[in-house]
């Protein structure tokens, strides 16, 4: 099998643990052939983005890091990316940021409602799956991004699985197939533990009934397994390796490679 990984963060967003240089090396040690960088994406004039993320004026250095990286590490390849949310004021910026990385990664922690943003662990409610599915719609439509990460993160607070997760699973997924983006299972929600539901007991993330609905009725949309470490000792975990388990039971289409 060859591993790899598109979802890495790193210590400037302030929530993970461990610079650049030290995931990679974790990539090395487990024979990797390919690791993507994609910390939090930073703003300049967007404090609803919340603080959790480099700040603006460290992004020229990030990615020096990623470069001095590629250099130093010739036996993985080494990608440029970074991890954003879309609203169309940013179009331009995201453009610019395009050009900048080797892919884009969507997530959509917030949507907006009424001007007052909404982030996706905390969601409870149909009508914010119906804006999230909108929001993802749309973004993806612009072209920029290459993988949507954690597609279902809608589900984190959700109490129980409706016609509304399902209406905004097959949007997000007929959005993925239009513009031939990659949906992501993501690792980084099994590591959250199982937690109790009115509907049972599970995981915040992935969700089985989201990923069977691709499974069974967009059996062509490509899929990847990231791990989404915030810890170099994360990368190549048991979590992972139970992503990678769940992607392949459920038959999704899973690519290894961008
Ligand atoms: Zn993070
Ligand atoms: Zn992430």
């Amino acid at each position: 099998m060859l591993l790899t990984n598109y979802h890495t963060h790193h210590d400037r967003c302030k929530h993970a643990k461990g610079d650049v240089e030290a995931y990679v090396k974790e990539a090395v040690k487990h024979n990797y052939a390919e690791i993507g960088m994609s910390c939090h994406t930073p703003h300049q004039n967007f404090p609803q983005m919340g603080t959790r993320r480099m700040d603006y004026s460290e992004l020229a250095t990030y990615f020096k890091d990623i470069e001095q990286a590629q250099k130093k590490y010739p036996q993985i390849k080494v990608l440029k990316a970074l991890e954003c949310e879309y609203f169309p004021h940013l179009h331009d910026y995201m453009t610019e940021l395009k050009q900048q990385t080797d892919y884009l990664i969507l997530a959509q922690h917030y949507i907006e409602i009424d001007g007052k943003f909404k982030d996706a662990f905390h969601f409870t409610k149909p009508e914010q799956l119906n804006v999230y599915a909108s929001c993802i719609e749309e973004a993806l439509a612009t072209k920029l991004f290459a993988i949507l990460a954690h597609p279902d993160v809608f589900m984190t607070l959700y109490p129980r699985w409706d016609e509304a997760c399902e209406a905004a699973t097959r949007q997000i997924a007929q959005a993925a197939l239009d513009n031939d983006v990659i949906l992501e299972v993501n690792a980084n929600g099994l590591r959250r533990g199982k937690q109790t539901y009115q509907d049972g007991v599970r995981y915040p993330y992935p969700s089985e009934k989201f990923w069977s609905i691709i499974a069974n009725e967009f059996p062509t949309v490509k899929v990847i397994v990231n791990s989404d470490c915030h810890n170099p000792a994360y990368l190549n975990d048991e979590y992972m390796q139970m992503a990678r388990d769940m992607a392949k039971r459920l038959n999704l289409n899973v690519i290894e490679r961008l």
